[in-house]
């Protein structure tokens, strides 16, 4: 009972978050900027911020995360980060000499007020940026937002990277959003199938998933380069995969170099994979190869396989807004009912969507961003539930409430293997429902009977 003060009675809450949800901006920037080939992430603000981003980062994906700091102490919390800055520059390309140094803030820098864009000019002013390097910056307040929004923003500032040629280049964007390495790879795996030559950005698979060779890189080969960051300019589309983490980014090539965009739901599941698949065929006039289809068919086949396990199964789901919105419709397909849904992340617009996903199911749903991990632990007392879908913080509650719990999303702290296992796609439709069903079924199993303890399940 480690969450035992948790009261059944829900008292509306407007300042106070318990047990959030979500988890700092900076975080999200630092992983968008690991799938950069060889770029720096750096953390403008206090050494504590970029130790605890990187070391968040490293125990879900479990690999090291290289990350600077401007390491402020009191003079530049007065007097701004400035000098820091600068000095910082200056130090990362003579000593780590990377491609791109990626720099977000953090909410000491943003209290103060430190203009990221005027430091960048004054360090290429002064010749601090060598030629053929790069500086980025995403403005990352951890009090406004959540890691999505620290993500999203720095995809952003990838996205102002682009130059156009003047030349097509006949590819077409893919913005990921936040995903595993592995996702980032299966897409790439089902874009090849298709035969759509892609630009996939960020992409951090062979960065935080890569082997273990004896020898250490301090740039992996992984990626997305900086030529193939500036060619994205001359694509012939973008393909946002989530509104959350992907869709500003694309509407920026779309304003700035008339680069088409669609925002497409994450490819969680098979109606979203069908779109997904559909979205690239219609891009590129492609026709969709017997492979892909053979794929689905397997997918369509485990559902139905399954189907009377899952049917009017309640279950609770905890995580970011993109990730949930796709989990949610792949789940009413099947015919379980989610019946609760809190995300950490700000935005109206999530409830809407759930709401819409959600209402012919025939029962009633609880949805709520900007929410909690205790709000929906209130529920879940309130009225209890099959499954619970949730981070590495969701155990509590799945310990207190005894209710099965699938490991999903981020972070992911105490089991391993996520990194290289995709979700996406009809493949990670596959896993997704091979891990739902084997929590739903090590359950009947533990509670039956020994008269109706089955071999055959
Ligand atoms: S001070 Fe702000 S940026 Fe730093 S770790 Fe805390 S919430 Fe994140």
């Amino acid at each position: 009972m480690l969450l035992r003060h948790t009261p059944k009675e829900i008292t509306e809450r407007k300042a106070l978050t318990i047990n959030p949800a979500k988890t700092c901006q900076p975080i999200g920037a630092m992983y968008a900027a690991l799938g950069i080939h060889g770029c720096l992430p750096h953390s403008h603000g206090s050494q504590g911020c970029c130790a605890y981003h990187r070391s968040a980062l490293t125990r879900h994906y479990k690999e090291p995360v290289s990350a600077s700091t401007s390491s402020f102490t009191e003079g530049a919390s007065v007097f701004g980060g400035q000098a820091n800055m600068l000095q910082a520059i200056n130090n990362i390309f003579s000593v780590y000499n990377p491609d791109v140094i990626a720099i977000h803030t953090t909410c000491l820098s943003e209290t103060i007020g430190d203009d990221l864009p005027q430091i960048k000019k004054k360090a290429e002013t002064e010749g601090k940026i060598p030629k053929g390097k790069y500086v980025i910056s995403a403005s990352t307040p951890s009090y406004s937002g959540s890691h999505v929004t620290g993500f999203s923003n720095m995809v952003t500032a990838m996205a102002d990277m682009a130059e156009p040629s003047g030349k097509k280049n006949g590819k077409i964007n893919v913005i990921p959003g936040w995903v595993e390495p592995a996702d980032m790879e299966e897409i790439k795996r089902l874009t090849n199938m298709v035969g759509v030559k892609t630009i996939l950005f960020p992409d951090t698979s062979g960065v935080l998933n890569g082997p273990l060779s004896g020898e250490y890189k301090m740039f992996p080969d992984g990626g997305t380069t900086v030529a193939e960051l500036k060619s994205t300019a001359d694509s012939i589309g973008t393909l946002a995969l989530g509104e959350w983490c992907s869709a500003d980014a694309a509407r920026l090539l779309d304003k700035k170099h008339k680069v088409p965009c669609s925002v497409l739901d994450m490819p969680f599941g098979l109606k979203a994979t069908d779109r997904f698949i559909d979205a690239l065929r219609t891009v590129a006039g492609v026709t969709v190869p017997d492979e892909v289809s053979m794929e689905r068919g397997q997918l369509v086949d485990m559902i139905s396989d399954m189907h009377q396990y899952f049917y009017k199964k309640k279950v609770a789901l905890a995580g970011d807004p993109d990730q949930l919105i796709a989990m949610t419709e792949f789940l009413v397909s099947i015919d379980m009912c989610p019946v609760h849904i809190v995300t950490g992340t700000p935005g109206k617009k999530f409830e809407k969507r759930i709401k819409e996903i959600t209402k012919d199911m025939g029962c009633k749903v609880n949805v709520k961003a900007k929410g909690d991990l205790f709000l929906l632990h209130q529920w879940i007392k309130n009225e209890p539930v099959d499954l619970l879908m949730c981070n590495t913080y969701g155990k509590y509650i799945a310990r207190d409430e005894d209710i099965p719990l699938v490991r999903w999303g981020f972070p992911i702290l105490d089991r391993q293997g996520h990194q290289y296992f995709p979700t996406v796609g009809y493949k990670g439709g596959l896993r997704l429902l091979e891990k739902i069903l084997g929590v739903l079924l090590d359950r009947k199993d533990r509670d039956s009977p020994e008269e109706t303890f089955e071999l055959v399940l």
